[in-house]
């Protein structure tokens, strides 16, 4: 039987039956540290659920979402808070990071893992196997958040994004029934959660392929930005002709003069490449070879990269900070887009402290509908821009690059984006092509008709 909760004290009195099931786990904004609780790593999206509940294990989960399915509420899951959204407000926020457990079949080149677990836990695990994951620049994203929604890799153009290479799911569906999902057992619902986001069951575990990778080649290559046309245009000639196990970003970074940013970085404006080989040195260094010629260099960290030390390239920040970000998939990165990247946020006082364009290609492009809801990615380059909206003032400058950089671009976009680079003011519908939004909406309607489950970017939110 369903119970229509509407006064707050009776929202009160059922979150008190929830405590009193899960004793020390439920907090709510009667709670001294509530602000801190539920707060997202994104410190700029002011996240208000109902509740915060801290699950370690999967029965955890069953009882809440079979709690909330009685009580006709909505529950969401938050790991990291990478994915800071709105659209959790209301909801029961279940906080997942006690479910640890990494299992690593190394002949099989399998490996489990449980909804708390981040890409920088496992890579730790199979760093002295040759083997790896499809982890992205950062060690910080949990390894479910990040699938679910797609998950580009450095190593995505040899081996696709991180969705393709998973081969079963456990999850705890809107009437709170722990299943575990496979191509075999339910096809659409294994489509839809490989890059659909987590708006399809509260994910307890993870089964996913491992790829080779018995040497890793990489780092990064900073000038400063005066050097920005001319690295920009030879990233473009690499990447033109580069083999799918090179991958390469380019960025301009622009660095706060703070304490902790280490010199030579500190204060300063640059324009890097980061990049990973799947291979050898001089096999790396032959197809840089347009990047090595040109002068200024500042900073070369190029060497052998040990897995668990992947997330050292980008070396992007962990702790929780305000951001507003922009994203959009490139038709192309020529002199013209080049240009016109440059003009709108290559200037000495662009806000921007992240501009970057990833290499995408390769496997990206070979994926197909089979392979699940994120599809293939056939743009060519991704743009990615980041500011630090430390005052309004500077979220109101940075807004304004925004929209200098969407006009510059213009026809350059193609207007659709990857899930996991959507921020919370983006439309989650401009990640998938129209016939793939209709099998998610389908889906969602299948396996969840009364709304328990919400994820960061549901795409029948209207
Ligand atoms: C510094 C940084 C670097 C990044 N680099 C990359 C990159 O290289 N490639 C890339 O693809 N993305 C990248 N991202 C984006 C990141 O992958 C997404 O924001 C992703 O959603 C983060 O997942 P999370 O669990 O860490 O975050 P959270 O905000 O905790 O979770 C995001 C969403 O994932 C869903 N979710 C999480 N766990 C579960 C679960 N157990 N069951 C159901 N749903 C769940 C929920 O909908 C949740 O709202 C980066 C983000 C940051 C901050």
């Amino acid at each position: 039987m369903t119970i229509n909760l509407t006064t707050t004290a009776q929202v009160e009195s059922a979150l008190d039956e929830l405590s009193s099931v899960l004793p020390g786990q439920v907090v709510d904004p009667r709670h001294p540290d509530w602000t801190a609780l539920s707060r997202a790593w994104i410190l700029s999206v002011d996240q208000r659920p109902r509740a915060v509940v801290t699950v370690t294990d999967e029965e955890d989960v069953v009882a809440v979402v079979g709690w909330a399915a009685r009580h006709d509420m909505t529950v969401s899951v938050q790991p990291v808070g990478h994915g800071a959204t709105h659209a959790l407000d209301g909801t029961v926020l279940l906080r997942t990071r006690g479910l640890r457990e990494i299992t690593v079949d190394a002949e099989n080149r399998i490996a489990r893992v449980g909804a708390g677990v981040k890409w920088g836990e496992l890579l730790a695990a199979v760093s002295d196997l040759g083997l790896t994951g499809l982890a992205g620049s950062s060690p910080d994203p949990s390894v479910v958040g990040f699938t679910l929604g797609g998950g580009l890799s450095w190593f995505s153009r040899a081996f696709g994004l991180a969705a393709h290479s998973v081969v079963a799911v456990e999850l705890v569906d809107g009437d709170g029934e722990l299943r575990r999902v496979t191509a075999a057992s339910d096809p659409d619902l294994f489509w839809a959660i490989r890059g659909g986001g987590g708006d399809f069951g509260i994910v307890t575990a993870l089964e996913f392929r491992l790829h080779p990778a018995p040497h890793v080649y990489g780092g990064r290559l900073l000038w400063p930005i005066e050097m920005a046309r001319p690295v920009m245009t030879a990233f473009a000639e690499v990447t033109a002709s580069a083999p799918d196990e090179l991958t390469a970003w380019a960025h301009l970074l622009r660095f706060p003069p703070l304490p902790e940013i280490p010199e030579p970085l500190r204060g300063g404006s640059f324009v890097s490449v980061d990049l990973t080989f799947l291979g050898s040195a001089e096999e790396a260094e032959r197809l840089l070879a347009p990047l090595r010629s040109l002068p200024a260099l500042r900073f070369d960290t190029l060497g052998t990269v040990p897995l668990a030390e992947l997330g050292g390239i980008a070396a992007e920040p962990v702790d929780p900070m305000p951001t507003m970000e922009l994203s959009g998939l490139l038709r192309d990165f020529d002199e013209v887009t080049i240009d016109r990247l440059l003009a709108a946020a290559g200037g000495p006082d662009s806000p921007l402290v992240v501009v970057q364009v990833r290499h995408l290609g390769g496997a990206l492009t070979r994926a197909t509908d089979a392979d699940g809801a994120a599809g293939a990615l056939s743009e060519p380059y991704q743009l990615f821009c980041l500011g630090v909206p430390v005052s309004p003032e500077v979220a109101y400058a940075i807004g304004q690059a925004f929209a200098e950089v969407r006009t510059a671009l213009g026809e350059h976009l193609t207007g659709r984006r990857a899930f996991n680079f959507l921020s919370d003011d983006h439309d989650p519908t401009s990640a998938f092509s129209p016939t793939a939004l209709e099998r998610l909406v389908a889906v969602k309607a299948e396996v969840d008709p009364h709304g328990t489950i919400r994820s960061n970017r549901p795409v029948n939110r209207s």
